[in-house]
């Protein structure tokens, strides 16, 4: 079974990727299980551009296949905002109630039907030789609601309304999140691609 690299330390994304590759023939590791890696800069200017630098960088580093992702949350009635500086959009160490409050004053005089807003995740996978063999994105749109509800997820969760629904994904269930997140969405490419790489 081919051993892949999950290129975070973050093992909360490495726990929902595992579920939701769970019946793909690969083994995943993350950096947590590699001593001594050298972080990757993330200096792109799309999610797809960081996608790739990570995914690169800890190929070649680890001589590993290696699976990354850059994902964050584009708000229409901002031009995009906060977009790739998702996890620091009120400062460098912005914790996520302080970035959910600052994406709320932005909004404060945007009425309910401007917005909208949707979050993305781009998925990149590299050979050991650091060559891109795999590029694509999952979205998942809605809008952001007034103030923020529940305490299911992370980051944008509690104030992000998917289309459909009426909750954020801070109240829905993680199994509802699970099925349409833009992470789940980039996963079933993921998928089919890793379906051909072990035929
Ligand atoms: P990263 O891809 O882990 O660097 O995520 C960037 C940032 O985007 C996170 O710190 C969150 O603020 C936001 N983000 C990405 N995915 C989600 C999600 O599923 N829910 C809420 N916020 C998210």
């Amino acid at each position: 079974m081919p051993e892949i690299l999950i290129a975070t330390k973050n093992a909360n994304k490495t726990k929902e990727l595992k579920k939701l590759l769970l019946n793909s023939e690969v083994i995943l590791k993350d950096l947590n299980e590699i001593p001594n890696i050298c972080e990757a800069a993330e200096t792109g200017k799309t999610f797809v551009e960081n996608a790739v630098l990570k995914a690169k960088s800890y190929a070649l580093q680890t001589k590993m296949w290696t699976l990354a992702d850059d994902s964050g949350l584009e708000v229409e009635a901002l031009c995009g905002a906060p977009g790739i500086f998702s996890a620091r959009y009120a400062g460098k160490n912005a914790t996520d109630k302080e970035n959910v409050e600052k994406l709320l004053r932005e909004l404060k005089r945007v009425v309910d039907k401007q917005r909208q807003a949707k979050f993305v995740c781009a998925v990149t996978i590299s050979d050991e030789k650091g060559e891109v063999k795999f590029i694509a994105e999952g979205v998942c749109e809605g809008k952001i609601a007034v103030k923020p509800s529940g305490t299911s997820g992370f980051g944008y969760d509690p104030i992000f309304i998917p289309d459909g629904f009426e909750q954020t994904f801070g109240e829905l269930s993680v199994e509802t999140k699970q099925k349409i997140s833009h992470r789940a969405r980039a996963a079933a490419k993921i998928i089919r691609f890793f379906a051909d790489f072990t035929a």
